[in-house]
């Protein structure tokens, strides 16, 4: 639609105007340091570092209800820098001018309802957002998405001549960043992924050698890798395209800008249901909330549940405890959040302890849990990966724990496709998985294809089939 053909009332506001001045903030010291180069940590205290707005009050002059109406007419327009996530462009990077962001059909997803039949497997109503559907399959392009669009503003604006953009993977982050930087010019940007051998799906070691990166695989798990992009980032002139880089997290909070925009903004009683890993995810989600608190936009927080695996559970054992201490992972078919030390739990803690309170709960379940979560779920009409499992039996976890009651409304957040995660479906129907993982399968939730020979008759015979009268 035509910028003329909106209504009065939003049509100045369509085209995001907002002059922005956004800085890093060190969230242990509170210091700021200008945008004008890569940090990921304060150089002062070592804390991590988040992006703030320094202008964010003069988005309040305009009330919460119109901001609702500029987002939903907004969809209606064609223009690219606006059709991802940057359509909340104001919430985002609101320094970037919208040609010089990369749109690659990411954000958007949808919301699914579960059928009654699911519903009532978990004892509550609620919704999957398949961020399955981004362009790399994960939600980590959400992310990627403004970390890209901001290196790309950088190269334009500060003559940057050379940049190598590395991360550490649990398969999705090198999937998506190997695909937002093959986009950027190839004189210029090189793109290293670092992951841990045998611990990512085949389609996931696929997705950056497909894009082009430059793909080592090193022994250990993703900590392992963690600690070494760590370092080459501290040593070295790298940019780092892990969640501790906050460009990231700013992009993964239009998962939030979404929900309740698919929610027509009515958030009173919303759980949202995430699996942690990194913790990058949760964090943002969290801040996308507070965001759109702070604006107006909604009326209330959500009610946050935040899942792990027994195998992965560093934030279940923080809540028991009250103490932070990373643990040693074992495997896990929720792979991509296989984590034993994760960066972003600094940021998490003080969003529980300053805004969140008991609106935040981590949710522990069981490998067999998880699997049959994802099993369930897609034989009811859904496309959901093994951390989508995860969420969904969290819920039906939150549920018997009297966390979410009848009058929530419920997201879970499926993060990635299905399809990434065929090989633990695989070796479920084979059962033949290993004994860490802790998995034995239902007879009634396996599924082998039947082999038979070429005849209408035995097939018909097979399925028992009724012949037609007459
Ligand atoms: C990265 C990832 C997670 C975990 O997200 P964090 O930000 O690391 O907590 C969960 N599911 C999938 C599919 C992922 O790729
Ligand atoms: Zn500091």
């Amino acid at each position: 639609m035509k910028i003329d053909d909106f209504p009065e009332e939003v049509k100045d506001y369509l085209l995001p105007s907002h002059k922005a001045q956004m800085a890093y903030e060190c969230i242990g010291c509170e210091a700021n340091y200008p945008l004008d180069r890569f940090l990921y940590t304060c150089p002062r205290c070592g804390a991590l570092l988040r992006i703030v707005d320094l202008t964010f009050d003069a988005l309040k002059e305009i009330p919460g209800p119109l901001w609702q109406r500029i987002f939903d007419h907004r969809k209606m327009l064609n223009i690219d820098g606006l059709k991802g996530i940057f359509l909340f462009h104001e919430l985002i990077f609101p320094i970037i001018p919208l040609e010089d962001v990369i749109y690659l059909g990411e954000g958007h997803t949808p919301i699914v309802k579960a059928n009654e039949e699911m519903s009532h497997w978990v004892g509550a109503d609620f919704y999957i957002k398949y961020d399955g559907l981004n362009p790399s399959a994960s939600f980590k392009d959400r992310g990627m998405a403004s970390a890209i669009s901001f290196i790309n503003y950088m190269i334009k604006t500060k003559g940057i001549k050379e940049l190598l953009g590395i991360c550490a993977s649990t398969g999705d982050t090198s999937a998506a960043a190997a695909l937002y930087l093959s986009y950027l010019p190839k004189d210029v940007v090189r793109s290293v992924v670092l992951l841990p051998q045998g611990k990512v799906t085949p389609a996931q070691l696929f997705q950056p050698l497909g894009s082009g990166a430059t793909v080592i695989e090193i022994p250990g798990v993703f900590d392992d890798c963690m600690r070494i992009v760590e370092q080459l980032a501290e040593g070295y002139e790298v940019c780092l395209l892990n969640s501790k880089n906050p460009i990231r997290i700013q992009g993964q909070k239009s998962y939030s800008y979404e929900v309740a925009q698919q929610l027509d903004f009515h958030a009173q009683d919303l759980a949202v249901v995430v699996p942690i890993g990194n913790a990058g995810n949760v964090t943002a989600v969290m801040e996308g909330f507070l965001d759109l608190y702070d604006l107006g936009i909604i009326e209330e927080l959500p009610l946050i549940l935040g899942v792990q695996s027994v195998h992965a559970n560093p934030l279940i054992l923080w809540q028991q405890t009250g103490e932070y201490r990373p643990v040693e992972v074992t495997p896990s078919v929720a792979q991509a959040a296989m984590i034993g030390n994760p960066v972003s739990f600094p940021k998490v803690s003080r969003l529980v302890e300053e805004h969140f309170k008991e609106r935040f709960a981590a949710i522990q379940v069981t490998e067999q849990e998880i699997i049959e979560g994802m099993l369930i779920a897609n034989r009811h009409g859904h496309v959901v990966c093994t951390q989508g499992g995860e969420s969904i039996v969290g819920l039906k976890k939150g549920v018997e724990m009297g966390l979410v009651g009848a009058d929530h409304k419920v997201v879970v957040d499926s993060t990635s496709h299905q399809l990434k995660f065929a090989g633990f479906q695989q070796m479920y129907f084979e059962d033949s998985f290993p004994e860490e993982y802790e998995i034995r399968p239902q007879e009634g939730l396996k599924n082998n294809p039947i082999s038979m020979e070429a005849s209408a008759e035995a097939i018909a015979h097979y399925l028992g089939l009724k012949r037609k009268q007459g």
